[in-house]
């Protein structure tokens, strides 16, 4: 079978590390290109994949926010799951940097 993505390379049967948000969730069978390494799984490792996702408590974190205008800065709401995941705290010190095109908020 050709790779549906990039119709080069082979889908070989494998096995694929998957994490979500930085956070390891575990091996899962996939079927892999041999050439773009893009993987594919199947319905049921899809919600064994999102059933280790939610047991971490990181399933749904993603979430759209707005942003705002406080002063001359601009404000980003941050849901509350989003703050209790990574322990920020009103009046806590953040480190916030650019990443490409990502916006990234450490908590120390
Ligand atoms: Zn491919």
């Amino acid at each position: 079978m050709k790779c549906p993505v990039c119709a080069k390379g082979d889908i070989k049967t494998g096995k694929i590390k998957e994490e979500m948000f930085g956070v390891y969730l575990g091996e899962f069978p996939a079927q892999i290109c041999s050439k773009c390494n893009e993987s594919f799984t199947d319905e049921e490792t899809t919600r064994k994949i999102e059933d280790a996702a939610k047991a971490k408590g990181i399933w749904g974190l993603g979430k759209k926010t707005k942003i705002t205008k406080t002063g001359n800065s601009l404000a980003i709401r941050i849901p509350k799951e989003i703050a209790d995941f990574l322990n920020l705290k009103e009046g806590k010190d953040a480190y916030i940097h650019p990443d490409k095109n990502k916006l990234v908020i450490e908590s120390p």
